[in-house]
């Protein structure tokens, strides 16, 4: 099958860390199905795998943890899919169920989690495998390259949604506006809230605009009224001490990557006296992912897609890097 790999992790815009290879076709192995891949999102975290932001954990893996397709060969002990089913597969691969974390109903932070496109090969491929029972069904009303990026980019912006602590009819305030934010945005917007969103790109701010935000200014503007809560998207820690002065005594905001530039000394009195709280967001539980794709469906949250294909994966990254996105890229087989 045709697929890509990470090889020499390092800058995409002058080096070429991923590399188009021929892979034998994988097999699924016991509580596994297999996944003729249909589409497959690029979200920013494979971007720092393929840059070395986040240090690869095996050789030469296949990125990508968006991914749509039908299921086409099932392992021993399956039983949850059937072959034709539409599933999707996660950043979450699989957790080992018996720490106090995944005893808690937080899975996310189980020291032994297992991540799709990090500790197994994704869906930059024509197939791909995954465990079952962390695969999701998909909603009838979206196709597959809408589905995609629902599937990390808005289950964990969800998540990080969640974590800010948005009061209903609260005001958000939303930094950097990529993949993650801009569905996260119709979230929020769809349930009440009032939305400014802070981001140095132009093209990004008129996209947040026509989606309903009330506001949209460069990363560092001060927003036009105090927040309840925001999120940080951007892989900035410069921006948190400027998020943290936009919050309203009371405030919260989420830091939602997976990696973030370092972060400057904060200022006591007016970055974090007044209750105002600093939080991360860690991947995702499947009870965040189930709550979030029957959300996405019933509000009709729908990412701007931007389909490439599979062919043209490292063409995807250089351009994710350079903020030519809007909205998310997908990967599409043909
Ligand atoms: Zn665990
Ligand atoms: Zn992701």
């Amino acid at each position: 099958m045709q697929a890509w790999v990470v090889d020499h992790p390092g800058p995409v815009a002058t080096s070429s860390p991923l590399r188009r290879v021929q892979l034998p076709e994988p097999e699924p192995g016991p509580g596994e199905v297999r996944i003729r891949v249909t589409a497959c999102g690029v979200c920013r975290t494979d971007l720092h795998l393929a840059e070395g932001d986040l240090a690869p954990r095996r050789d030469r893996t296949v990125p990508g943890h968006e991914v749509v397709g039908v299921v086409d060969a099932l392992g021993t002990g399956t039983g949850r899919f059937t072959v034709g089913d539409r599933i999707g597969a996660a950043w979450l691969r699989r957790t080992c169920g018996r720490c106090r974390f995944c005893r808690s109903g937080r899975e996310n932070l189980c020291p032994d989690a297992r991540f799709t496109g990090w500790d197994a090969d994704g869906g930059y491929a024509e197939l791909c495998l995954v465990p079952e029972a962390y695969a999701y069904r998909l909603p009838g009303s979206l196709d597959d390259v809408t589905a995609a990026p629902l599937l990390c980019a808005g289950i964990v912006g969800y998540r990080a949604l969640r974590r800010a602590e948005l009061p209903p009819g609260g005001r958000l305030g939303i930094y950097g506006f990529g993949a993650s934010a801009h569905v996260v945005a119709q979230v929020a917007i769809a349930q009440g809230a009032t939305v400014h969103v802070l981001t140095r790109s132009a093209a990004a701010r008129e996209l947040a605009l026509s989606l309903g935000a009330a506001s949209a200014g460069p990363a560092d503007d001060v927003p036009p009224e105090a927040l309840d809560s925001a999120v940080l998207f951007a892989p900035a820690g410069e921006l948190v001490p400027v998020a943290m002065r936009a919050l309203d005594a009371g405030g919260t905001l989420a830091v939602a990557g997976i990696h973030l530039s370092d972060v400057p000394a904060l200022d006591y009195d007016s970055e974090l006296f007044r209750e105002r709280q600093l939080r991360s967001v860690t991947a995702n539980t499947r009870a965040d992912g189930d709550e979030f794709l029957h959300l996405a469906s019933t509000l009709g949250v729908r990412p701007r897609t931007d389909p490439r294909p599979l062919a043209a994966a490292d063409q995807a990254l250089e351009d994710l890097a350079a903020d030519r996105i809007i909205g998310a890229a997908v990967l599409v087989t043909e």
